[in-house]
């Protein structure tokens, strides 16, 4: 039997208000009151209107990286739409603009699987290298790194060294599955997995409808190798389980809504704490 993936009205207008143009979350000030940015998202700007904000009103930037990999039965794209969805959510909330999502990262253990792009270390450690620099020229002090694929972590780490000396801006990378991992075992009562029961309830509240329960089997999933105990490329699971018998998709609409909203809330907060501690120590201020 097929199984149908029901979506409540609340979780579908909760996706369409995380995932639609910052600009209709946006709309401009009238008169002489102070003018509301008419979006929030660079791509959106024109240079005229980025020259007003960047950097006199708007000193923070939201960097959404991710990767095109396959993720059990949610998109390919998972590792983009997470960070994307999660930087237009918050963005009014730490006042920060948004960058456009670099799409693209690496992962060369998953590239045979059907639909999979992965780019070199050295490219992708040039390309962020280049990005943060370009975005620190334009004015930002704060830039947020929010990385949606582990495989990216140590290289956007590297770079995010290199330009915070090199450029005496701040820069900070946050994972959300690890910074969420206490929301992750409240919400499910278990740990989670890449394409787990975490990553897949979050992406459920951003894209519904392309979520598919309907080709799910709990036989895809294996749980990660105990460190060093041994290694498979490709890997043999789209679904690594961070813990064995944990961490198994759960498809529930109320907790994608619940996760989604937590794990938004924790990042808001880690961005707004860094920035205020950044401020008070006077660092590159
Ligand atoms: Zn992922």
């Amino acid at each position: 039997m097929r199984k149908r993936l029901h979506i409540s009205p609340a979780v579908l207008i909760a996706a369409l208000l995380a995932s639609g143009p910052a600009s209709a979350q946006a709309p401009q000030a009238a008169g002489g009151a102070a003018k509301v940015p008419t979006s929030r998202e660079m791509n959106l700007l024109c240079w005229q209107e980025f020259s007003e904000l960047v950097p006199q009103k708007i000193r923070t930037v939201l960097v959404p990286t991710g990767s095109l990999e396959p993720h059990g039965v949610i998109p390919n794209g998972t590792d983009n739409l997470a960070p994307e969805a999660m930087a237009r959510d918050i963005s009014a909330r730490v006042d920060a603009l948004i960058a456009p999502t670099l799409n693209y990262g690496m992962t060369d253990s998953m590239k045979a699987f059907p639909g999979a792009v992965s780019i070199s270390a050295e490219a992708y450690g040039m390309v962020v290298d280049d990005i943060l620099r370009n975005l620190a020229g334009n004015g930002f002090k704060n830039i947020i790194v929010l990385n949606g694929h582990g495989g990216n972590t140590a290289v956007l780490n590297a770079a995010a060294t290199r330009v915070a000396n090199r450029e005496r801006v701040r820069v900070l990378v946050v994972n959300w599955w690890t910074l969420a991992d206490d929301i992750t075992k409240s919400v499910f009562k278990q740990n989670g997995g890449h394409a787990g029961n975490n990553e897949t309830a979050y992406v459920q509240a951003v894209v519904p409808g392309h979520v598919h329960p309907e080709r799910y089997n709990a036989d895809m999933a294996s749980p990660n190798p105990p460190a060093g105990a041994y290694y498979a490329v490709p890997v043999t699971s789209t679904i690594g389980l961070y813990e064995k018998g944990q961490g198994y998709p759960t498809f529930d609409p109320a907790q994608a809504r619940e996760y989604f909203r937590k794990v938004n809330d924790r990042v808001a907060e880690l961005i707004l704490d860094t920035i205020a501690k950044w401020d008070r120590a006077g660092i590159y201020k």
